[in-house]
C-alpha cells in the first residue's frame, strides 16, 4: 500500500506492507488531515520513524469486534499498555509505554490502511460528513481545554494564534458564551473567524489593533506593556515560540495560560513574570472523541471553512509541502 513515511529523517511516499497488529482492527483510510504536529514530526519533533498522520476517517475492514466491520469510524490516537496505573484509571493518553498513531511507536493514517485497537474506534454518525469528521481529533483537543479549566460567561478569554488550531479553539470556546477575542497576525484568518462570530484583534508591529467590537475595553495597552486587568484565560495556540511571551503580556494576575502549541525547539522565558503575577500555566494535549463527535453531530460548529485543499494520498509530498507553508489551513488527504 501507499504510505507517507518519515525514514532516515526524510519524508517519503513509499510502497509499504499493510499494517497488521495482533488483535487490532484494520481500517481503510478514506480521508486524513494534516496538522501542524505532522509537519513538526516530519521535521524531527518526537523523533518518530514510520507512517505519519493521526487525524483520519476510515472504514473498518477487519476487527475483533464484528459489529464494527463496514462502519465509518474515527479513532483515538493513543494506545496505552493496558496494565499500568494510568491505563487502569482509563488514562492511556498518559501511559508511559503508550504508542500514538503516527507520532510515537505506531504507524499512522497517511496510508491506505491503518491499525488501531477496536476499543479506540468510534462510529461516525451518518449526518457528519467526512470533511467534518476528519476534524474530530483536533476538535477533541480543543474541547480538552473546557475539561481543564472552567470558562464561564463572565470570563474574558484570549486565544493567541489564528491558524488551524486557534480557529478551532476559538469556535469551541465561543460556545461557552464568554467574552472571547482571537488574536492573530493574518487578515484573511481573522476574517474567517469573524465570519464564525468570533471577535478578533490583529497583532501588528507590537500593537493590538481594533477589529469588530470594542477591544480597548479589555486591553488598553500595547503588547509588551501590559496593564491590568488583562484576560482571565489566554490560550496559546500560535504554534511558535513567541506565543508564550504574548500570552504573558495578555494574562491578568492570577489568570491561567493554557499551552496548546507543540513544536520542535525550546522557548526562552522570563519565568519571574509567572511568579510575580502568580499565573497558572496549563499544558493541554488530547481530548475526548465522544464529546467532539457529539458537537459535530449537533451542528454546533461548522469546520468545512477551515479546509484549504484536498490531495490524493499519491500526492502526499505535495500536500505536506503545502501544509508546511505558514498560514495554510487544513490540508486533507484522500485515499
Ligand atoms: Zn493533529
Ligand atoms: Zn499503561
Amino acid at each position: 500500500m501507499k504510505a507517507l513515511r518519515v525514514e532516515d529523517n526524510k519524508l517519503k511516499l513509499t510502497d509499504s506492507a499493510v499494517p497488521r497488529r495482533e488483535g487490532e482492527a484494520l481500517v481503510r483510510m478514506t480521508m486524513a488531515g494534516i496538522c501542524n504536529t505532522d509537519v513538526e514530526v516530519a521535521r524531527g519533533y518526537a523523533d518518530f520513524r514510520g507512517t505519519l498522520g493521526h487525524e483520519f476517517v476510515g472504514v473498518v475492514e477487519e476487527s475483533p469486534d464484528k459489529s464494527q466491520i463496514g462502519r465509518r469510524v474515527v479513532g483515538e490516537i493513543n494506545v496505552g499498555c493496558g496494565q499500568c496505573g494510568l491505563c487502569r484509571e482509563n488514562d492511556p493518553r498518559h501511559c508511559p509505554d503508550r504508542t500514538a498513531l503516527g507520532i510515537r511507536g505506531r504507524d499512522g493514517a497517511f496510508a491506505e490502511y491503518l491499525s488501531l485497537p477496536s476499543r479506540n474506534l468510534l462510529v461516525v454518525p451518518d449526518c457528519v460528513s467526512d470533511r467534518q469528521a476528519v476534524f474530530t481529533e483536533p476538535l477533541a483537543a480543543a474541547l480538552a481545554i473546557l475539561d481543564q479549566v472552567e470558562i464561564r460567561a463572565s470570563h474574558r478569554v484570549a486565544v493567541v494564534g489564528d491558524g488551524k488550531l486557534g480557529q478551532l479553539i476559538s469556535r469551541v470556546i465561543a460556545g461557552t458564551g464568554c467574552d472571547l477575542t482571537l488574536i492573530g497576525k493574518h487578515d484573511a484568518k481573522l476574517e474567517l473567524a469573524a465570519r464564525a462570530g468570533v471577535r478578533t484583534a490583529k497583532l501588528g508591529a507590537g500593537e493590538i489593533g481594533l477589529r469588530g467590537a470594542d477591544f480597548s475595553r479589555h486591553v488598553t495597552t500595547e503588547v509588551g506593556a501590559t496593564k491590568a486587568p488583562g484576560f482571565d484565560f489566554v490560550v496559546e495556540a500560535s504554534g511558535s515560540s513567541g506565543g508564550m511571551e504574548i500570552a504573558l503580556d495578555l494574562i491578568r494576575p492570577r489568570g491561567a495560560i493554557i499551552l496548546k502549541s507543540t513544536f520542535r525547539g525550546a522557548v526562552r522565558l522570563d519565568t519571574s513574570r509567572i511568579v510575580v503575577n502568580e499565573v497558572s500555566v496549563i499544558g493541554s494535549r488530547c481530548g475526548r472523541f465522544e464529546t467532539a463527535l457529539r458537537l459535530l453531530e449537533s451542528g454546533g460548529v461548522d469546520l468545512e471553512p477551515l479546509v484549504a485543499r484536498e490531495y490524493k494520498l499519491a500526492d502526499g509530498l505535495e500536500a505536506m509541502a503545502e501544509a508546511a507553508r505558514p498560514g495554510t489551513l487544513k490540508v486533507l488527504l484522500t485515499n
